[in-house]
C-alpha cells in the first residue's frame, strides 16, 4: 500500500504552480534592512473589519503570506512592521502613536485599505482624527476597499523581498 502510494507520487511529479517572479522592492532604507522576513503587529485604528477579513485571508492557507517571510506577532516590541487598518479614530490616535513608538527600529508602517490611506468612506466623520499618515509615518500603502489578499501579500513581499 505504502509502496504503491510512493510510486504514484513519483509518477505524478510536481504539480504546484511555479513561484511568482520576485516582487519590486519597496523604497526606503528601513525596508532594505528588513529583507528576508518581517514580523508584523496589526493595529485596527478604526476599521469596519472588512480589511481584517482580507488580512485573515492573506495569512490563511490559500494565500499563505508566511511562506514569503511575513509573520503576525502579538506585541509591537517583537515587530518590525505595523499593519494599520481603518481611518484613525480619535480614541485610537494615541494608541497608534504609542504602538509606533514601542516598535523597535528599523520599522515600517503599512497602511492597509482606502480608509488607512485617506479615510475612505469615513472621511469627514466627527470621530475620525485622520488617515494613518496624519498620525505616524507611512512607508507602504495598499489601496482598495477592502484590498484583495493578493495585494496585501504583494505588499508584504515587497518588504521581505521573497
Ligand atoms: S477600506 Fe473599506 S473594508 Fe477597509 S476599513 Fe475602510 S470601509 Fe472597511
Amino acid at each position: 500500500m505504502v509502496l504503491s502510494l510512493w510510486r504514484k507520487i513519483r509518477r505524478t511529479g510536481r504539480v504546484a504552480e511555479p513561484a511568482p517572479p520576485p516582487p519590486d522592492a519597496a523604497a526606503g532604507p528601513a525596508v532594505a534592512e528588513l529583507a528576508g522576513s518581517v514580523q508584523i503587529r496589526h493595529v485596527d485604528a478604526g476599521s469596519c473589519n472588512g480589511c481584517e477579513v482580507e488580512i485573515g485571508s492573506a495569512f490563511g492557507p490559500v494565500y499563505d503570506a508566511e511562506r514569503y517571510g511575513a509573520r503576525l506577532v502579538a506585541a509591537p516590541r517583537h515587530a518590525d512592521a505595523l499593519l494599520v487598518t481603518g481611518p484613525v479614530t480619535r480614541n485610537m490616535a494615541v494608541a497608534l502613536r504609542r504602538t509606533y513608538e514601542a516598535t523597535p527600529e528599523p520599522k515600517v508602517v503599512v497602511a492597509v485599505g482606502d480608509c488607512a490611506r485617506d479615510c475612505g468612506v469615513f472621511a469627514g466623520s466627527y470621530g475620525v482624527a485622520g488617515a494613518v499618515r496624519d498620525v505616524v509615518p507611512v512607508d507602504v500603502e495598499i489601496s482598495g476597499c477592502p484590498p484583495r489578499p493578493e495585494a496585501i501579500v504583494a505588499a508584504l513581499r515587497s518588504l521581505t523581498g521573497r
